[in-house]
């Protein structure tokens, strides 16, 4: 996964395309994203206790991080992610201004 949590990316394809956000959760083993406000679906909740409503709840759903490209913090372009060995460490780098993040 190139994605991590925190990177801002943009959707670039599906139903939310277009759309930017902030990663809050990687499912690696899905190969899937959850970013705020991205892919936002509506949830009943059922009433916890007798005489109370149920609710109505949005929540972000997972969807493929395939879909979405990382928005490089130094340019502020799409992106896609290289790597750069430095000594132990991997580091990402943006493919476009080459910058480290
Ligand atoms: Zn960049």
């Amino acid at each position: 996964m190139r994605i991590k949590k925190g990177d801002q990316i943009q959707v670039i394809a599906g139903k939310s395309k277009g759309k930017k956000g902030k990663v809050v959760r990687v499912v690696p083993s899905l190969g899937k994203i959850i970013v705020e406000n991205v892919n936002v679906i509506k949830k009943h909740s059922k009433p916890k206790r007798e005489g109370e409503k149920g609710q109505i709840i949005e929540v972000a759903a997972p969807f493929d991080a395939s879909n979405a490209m990382v928005v490089c913090p130094n340019c502020g372009k799409n992106t896609r992610v290289g790597y750069s060995i430095k000594g132990a460490d991997k580091l990402r780098i943006c493919k476009k201004c080459k910058k480290e993040f």
